[in-house]
Parts: C-alpha cells; sequence; structure tokens
C-alpha cells in the first residue's frame, strides 16, 4: 500500500524516474547507491547537478522568452511525495504556460515546479557557483512540446528543460506565500492541498537575461540525460521563516520511521567534457572594453613619458 503510494506520488515528481527508490542520506537508497542501482543513467557522463566554475559566453544566447507566464492567482495542488514540495495540476493554466529561445532547441510547456533544500542556509542547493551552496533552489520543469506529452518527452534527449532558481536566505517574499499557506497541509508524504500561486513570473528573479546554460540530467533516479538546464545568475531571497516552513516537511524512511524532509538535493557531478555557456556576451564584452581601454591609456602614458 505504502510502496504504491510512494511510486504515484513518485509519478507527480518526474514520470521518468517513476518507481525508483531513493533517498539521499541511508546507505542502501542514498546517494552513493543510485550509481550502482540506476546504472542508466545515474552513473552516466552528462549528469546533474553541477558546480558552475567556468563558463563559455554565447552572444547568440538571447532572453528566455516566457509565454502565458504572466498569469495571476491560478489554483494549483502542491504534494509532499516524500522526497519534495511539488506543485502539480498546471493545467489550471489556460493557456498552458511555455518557454522558447535562450539555449533552448524547442519550446517547452510548464509541467510543475518544485524545491531543494538544507537542513540550513548554508546547503540546500543541487547547482553551486565555484563551490558556493545556497540555501534552497527552485527546479520549474517543462517537456518539449514535439513530443505528444511528458512521459514521452521524458525519454527523449532533448526532451525536458527546466529552469534552475537559487534561493538564499534574507528578505521575505510573498510571491512564494503559498508555501506558508500549505506547508502544515502536507507535512507527510501523500498529503496534497491546493492553493495560489500569485503569480509565476514573481517567482523568477527580476534580472532574466543572465543566466548559464547546459546539458545535463533530472538529479533524481533514474537520472535520465534528458535536460537542457538554464540556471538564472540572479538568486531571489526567502526568509528564514519561510525557508523553515520547508524544513518542517516529513518523509517516511525505508525503515518505516518518519524523518524531517531535508538535505533533500544531490552533490554535484563532474562536467566530463561539457561547456557552460553564459548568456552575459555583452556584459563581459563591456568588461573587456574596460580592460582595453586602461591598458591602451597605460601604453600612452609610458609613450609621452
Ligand atoms: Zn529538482
Amino acid at each position: 500500500m505504502f510502496c504504491s503510494m510512494i511510486l504515484v506520488l513518485s509519478l507527480l515528481h518526474f514520470a521518468a524516474g517513476a518507481g525508483a527508490k531513493y533517498d539521499y542520506d541511508s546507505a542502501d537508497y542514498g546517494v552513493t547507491t543510485w550509481a550502482t542501482r540506476y546504472p542508466n543513467f545515474c552513473s552516466g557522463t552528462r549528469q546533474s547537478p553541477v558546480d558552475i566554475v567556468n563558463t563559455m559566453p554565447n552572444k547568440n544566447l538571447g532572453n528566455i522568452k516566457f509565454d502565458n507566464y504572466m498569469q495571476n492567482n491560478v489554483a494549483v495542488t502542491v504534494t509532499n511525495n516524500g522526497h519534495t514540495y511539488v506543485t502539480s495540476s498546471i493545467s489550471n493554466y489556460n493557456p498552458v504556460p511555455f518557454i522558447s529561445g535562450g539555449g533552448l532547441p524547442g519550446t517547452y510547456q510548464l509541467a510543475q515546479f518544485h524545491f531543494h533544500w538544507g537542513d540550513d542556509s548554508t546547503k540546500g542547493s543541487e547547482h553551486t557557483v565555484n563551490g558556493k551552496k545556497y540555501a534552497a533552489e527552485l527546479h520549474l520543469v517543462h517537456w518539449n512540446t514535439k513530443y505528444s506529452n511528458f512521459s514521452e518527452a521524458a525519454g527523449k534527449s532533448d526532451g525536458l528543460a527546466v529552469l534552475g532558481i537559487f534561493i538564499e536566505e534574507g528578505e521575505a517574499n510573498t510571491y512564494y506565500d503559498f508555501i506558508n499557506l500549505t506547508r502544515h497541509d502536507v507535512t507527510y508524504p501523500g498529503n496534497t492541498s491546493t492553493t495560489v500561486i500569485k503569480s509565476l513570473m514573481g517567482l523568477l528573479p527580476s534580472r532574466k537575461s543572465f543566466y548559464r546554460y547546459y546539458n545535463g540530467s533530472l538529479t533524481t533516479p533514474t537520472c535520465d540525460e534528458v535536460v537542457t538546464w538554464t540556471v538564472f545568475d540572479r538568486s531571489i531571497s526567502l526568509s528564514r521563516s519561510q525557508l523553515e516552513q520547508l524544513r518542517g516537511m516529513k518523509y517516511f524512511t525505508f525503515s518505516n520511521t518518519i524523518a524531517p524532509l531535508v538535505n533533500n538535493y544531490r552533490p554535484v557531478e563532474p562536467l566530463n567534457g561539457r561547456v557552460v555557456y553564459f548568456s552575459g556576451a555583452s556584459h563581459i564584452s563591456q568588461n573587456f572594453f574596460l580592460y582595453f581601454a586602461s591598458f591602451t591609456m597605460v601604453i600612452l602614458a609610458f609613450l609621452e613619458k
């Protein structure tokens, strides 16, 4: 009964990993076991998340285009699926939101969004930047509309596009009040609730033109290598009490105990030669121009001597 419940709930998280048994820290099912338990693909060479260190500017990367993201106060379902806090029933958005442009090889429709977080604010994000971990990370999961549905897309190398948003502890963010409003209804795995999302755009950082982009995978088993990742440069902030709401969630361990649902992030995976592109080419050129100008002035000053 419980297993089938988890299986059904896992479908809500990532259909591609439906039924995969995993957690983050147990000896039998934790992250260190994923590569052996799920050799296709958790031991692959195009895995996520990654530590973002060196990026290659790509001036051809335009802004991500957001369509139908401007609908306000839409009712959605939120669920504790035993792995995360996930918001589904995006079908209540009419017309459905989708993204294109940026580094995306197609048009991708929103399916759900969910969070990864730590037991304190020193960790919790999946991606890191020069080793820096953020307190949490929001993932907005989209599927390529050239396929007929999410499940079909989730089996294709260009099937999914996830937007990653880093979350830091700071000012309270009222766009995320749905977490405070629903968390007590979804403390335990299998719990669901309904709530209203004030604004999808409000969940995103205000500056969306700077982002990193690379080809990777789902960050939960079965780790399918089907995700085009877009990770925004600018983070958003939640207050400590908003983050504490997420940390108050629970899950059933495989030894049938109730435990805090925290640290539900996968450690970073090697790039294996992959390139992480950066959209901020104009920003880089500006810096380059400043360096070039300073360099020229030094040379001129030297010649005048
Ligand atoms: Zn995720």
